[in-house]
């Protein structure tokens, strides 16, 4: 963790409410996925969707992993930084034909998610671009129904019932299957779902001969609240090396196995500062009155996420409840009776395991802009993104009354 002076230091320079990333976490997090799974062929792309500010995907490049997307944007920000379109896995889901076909033209490998799309795809190209699909596995998995996508109410992948329609059409258009698909939701507690899914995904193999990579997605849990653990990968690695090492021996294929973590990589690198404007103490509660909300970290209202909370500026306070809620015109609740050392008006409280989905679903809503972002390396550190302000606003917006 950045030492307290250190953050104090950056609140003080940057202003608040302020994103922090420290560098050498990304990396460490990185390291542990590759430790883990050494010596068998194992690919992390980055699922660009829980941080993607242009500094950070030049990082992860540099660290070798590959990128994960889900839009055409992220794809053409993942080149920027610096990715090979080989290194670029592009994911959609209910996207219009005419995106999937921009993406192809730029070379990265393309997973795609439902039946008309595979027929159209086939239809237009053939056996020319090789292709990946995504199905569904129908496993329940995940932290919250929200962030949970193999179920069966999900609208991510292709029914792994529909197989046999599947096989028609790739039969009928020639379709180049180079892999198979699937995430079944983020925050996985539980490694057997993973193996579940690798048992499902093996079976699926034989109906496709042209398979090389298998695609496993995320949901590698990192801790939030003090009593979690993150996803053992060491021993989700050794039982995925042996059942795989099982699968080679009965079917001489050998298959390279991808995975998709965002959260893993990103989130415990991330810090979100903000400043207590008042305390207010009603009949039934003390709030603690920040200067942020969910505009800039929807999490908790979102998904009932808990993000550990620290009082920076009064660490030994003595300790007593809190409500702390934002400063919109909105229920903007963080989190109801936190325990935190005295909280005083101008006090600085911050928000642990930020960097995932934290400025990336950030919003003007009430019209405060977005926040600034820093990067935090070796005791340095520099801004990456400028605080917005009311130019930015209006930018886009054209007067004509
Ligand atoms: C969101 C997403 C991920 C990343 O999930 P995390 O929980 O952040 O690791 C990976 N793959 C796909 C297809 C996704 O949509």
């Amino acid at each position: 963790m950045i030492s307290r002076e250190h953050l104090l230091e950056m609140a003080e320079t940057y202003g608040t409410p302020l994103y922090i990333y420290q560098k050498e976490k990304i990396e460490s997090q990185y390291k542990k996925l590759t430790h883990a799974f050494k010596g068998s062929p194992t690919k992390f792309f980055y699922a660009c969707k829980a941080l993607s500010n242009i500094n950070i995907l030049k990082i992860v490049c540099k660290m070798g992993a590959g990128l994960d997307t889900v839009s055409l944007n992220e794809v053409k920000l993942g080149l920027m930084a610096g990715f090979k379109p080989e290194q670029i896995l592009y994911t959609p889901n209910c996207v219009h034909f005419s995106e999937i076909e921009a993406v192809k033209d730029m070379g990265v490998h393309i997973n795609l998610d439902n039946i008309s799309i595979l027929e159209q795809f086939g239809n237009t190209y053939g056996d020319t671009y090789p292709v990946m699909i995504r199905l569904n596995p129908h496993i329940m998995a995940g932290g919250n129904l929200k962030i949970s996508t193999g179920h069966i109410d999900s609208k991510f992948g292709i029914s792994i019932h529909q197989l046999r329609h599947i096989e028609r059409i790739v039969k009928k258009t020639g379709l180049n299957v180079e892999g198979l698909h699937m995430h079944t939701g983020s925050e996985i507690k539980d490694i057997g779902v993973f193996l579940q899914a690798l048992d499902v995904m093996l079976d699926m193999v034989a109906h496709f001969p042209g398979i090389k990579y298998l695609d496993l997605g995320s949901g590698f849990k990192v801790p939030y609240a003090p009593d979690e653990k993150a996803t053992d990968v060491e021993l989700l690695a050794q039982k995925m090396k042996s059942a795989l090492q099982t699968f080679q021996e009965e079917s001489g294929k050998t298959l390279e196995i991808w995975f998709e973590p965002g959260k893993y990589l990103v989130s415990e690198s991330g810090y979100f500062i903000s400043r207590v404007n008042v305390v207010k103490q009603t009949p039934a509660t003390v709030f603690a009155g920040i200067d942020t909300g969910f505009n800039h970290l929807i999490r908790p209202m979102l998904y009932d996420a808990y993000h550990q909370i620290l009082n920076l500026s009064n660490p030994k306070g003595t300790e007593r409840i809190y409500t702390v809620v934002g400063n919109l015109c909105e229920t903007d609740t963080f989190c109801w009776d936190r325990v935190l050392p005295e909280v005083r008006e101008g006090d600085y409280l911050l928000f642990k395991n930020a960097g995932a989905y934290g400025f990336e679903m950030a919003s003007s809503f009430n019209s405060r802009t977005r926040p600034a972002e820093v990067l935090y390396s070796k005791g340095k550190h520099h801004l990456i993104r400028q605080r917005e302000t009311l130019e930015d606003l209006l930018r886009n917006q054209v007067v004509s009354v």
